[in-house]
């Protein structure tokens, strides 16, 4: 374990930032977000972020590749650079295994080299919570938000900040870092025993995601779809705030010189997700709604050994102007199925 007093981590970010590109969540007028490292920026103290750190994998709008056209002649120009080494600091338990969620849709056959690239390129440096909210429920998905993985795992104790390095990646990272010292690790062990009696008191403590998975599919016909759905707006916001949401739509724009061909999120939640040409293949907001969570609670976990597409982070909890979200869904689709 290696450790670094907290009023000296503008010395740690220097030392990262000299060698890599390192972002930081810090606080902006929006919100807690994560930014790259500038000197004299300091750490958000916020759990979460807004949005999560996926933007810095899977971008909100990419340019994927432009087309020159002159007649019939159509020129195909690769506008990917080779990525650069980046950092990202301070990444809860529940976004670092959003990025397992990201990686099976992404790295999978045909691979998204645009993503891969990044992935590669990233060292992920975790941060323990210290203090989980009424809104997380990460444990429901078999995630310790006392024990993060990553790169290196970081945690902080009273006014010092413990770092451990659990990837090649992050040994690497840790090395010739002379502001770190020997640190022992009870502090550590004092910390988490903290962290696990806050997060037994939390009201989604024993929230179970055991009546979801890939054999649940019975959900799809639920008449409970109607009342769950019917004050949802489909404005999209639930989506853009979760780490594990993934689609995307790809736009071509005529510059007048040539064509632009952008990647750019999307929403399951809009009208004309994935519309075609004889129309949108979901035409109702309840339809929309229920693919959201059917895919999140059973598809995904169907297509992907069990694993759940939530991390609980409970960002859409907070976000919803509605007040909707995948909690109220589990309980309202369970209720009952005990009997
Ligand atoms: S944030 Fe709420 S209102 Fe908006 S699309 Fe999602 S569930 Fe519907
Ligand atoms: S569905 Fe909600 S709680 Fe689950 S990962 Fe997405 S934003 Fe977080």
């Amino acid at each position: 374990m290696l450790k670094i007093k907290l009023s000296e981590l503008p010395i740690l970010f220097e030392a990262l930032s000299d060698k890599n590109k390192l972002y930081i969540p810090a606080d902006t007028k929006g919100g807690a977000r994560f930014l790259p490292y500038e000197n004299g920026m300091t750490m958000t103290k916020e759990l979460n972020t807004v949005r999560s750190p996926k933007d810095l994998f899977f971008p909100q709008t990419e340019n994927l590749m432009d087309f020159k056209v002159e007649g019939k002649k159509i020129e195909v120009i690769d506008t990917r650079e080779e990525c650069e080494d980046f950092v990202i600091f301070g990444v809860r338990a529940c976004d670092v295994r959003s990025f397992e969620v990201l990686d099976r849709v992404f790295l999978s056959e045909p691979i998204d080299t645009y993503y891969k690239n990044r992935r590669e390129h990233g060292v992920i440096v975790s941060l323990a919570c210290n203090r989980p909210e009424e809104t997380c429920f990460c444990s429901t998905f078999d995630i310790d938000c006392a024990n993060p993985e990553g790169d290196v795992a970081s945690y902080i104790c009273g006014d010092e900040m413990y770092f451990e390095p659990l990837t090649e990646k992050g040994s690497e990272l840790l090395l010739n870092l002379s502001c770190l010292r020997e640190g022992s690790e009870a502090p550590v062990y004092e910390c988490k025993r903290n962290v696990y009696e806050i997060k037994s008191k939390l009201p989604l403590s024993t929230l179970s995601a055991e009546k979801f998975g890939k054999d649940m599919m019975e959900y799809f016909n639920s008449d409970k779809w109607d009342e769950l759905s019917e004050a949802c707006l489909g404005c999209g916001t639930c989506t853009f705030v979760c780490p594990t949401c993934q689609c995307y739509d790809i736009k071509d724009f005529d510059t007048g010189n040539g064509i632009k061909r952008f990647r750019c999120w999307d929403s399951c939640m809009y009208s004309d997700f994935t519309k075609m040409a004889h129309g949108n293949p979901r035409v109702s907001q309840k339809e929309r709604f229920r693919q959201r969570f059917m895919h999140k609670l059973v598809y995904y976990p169907m297509n992907n050994d069990g694993l759940f597409s939530c991390v609980g982070c409970g960002r859409c909890l907070s976000k919803c102007p509605i007040s909707m979200n995948i909690v109220k869904v589990m309980k309202k689709l369970g209720e009952g199925k005990d009997e």
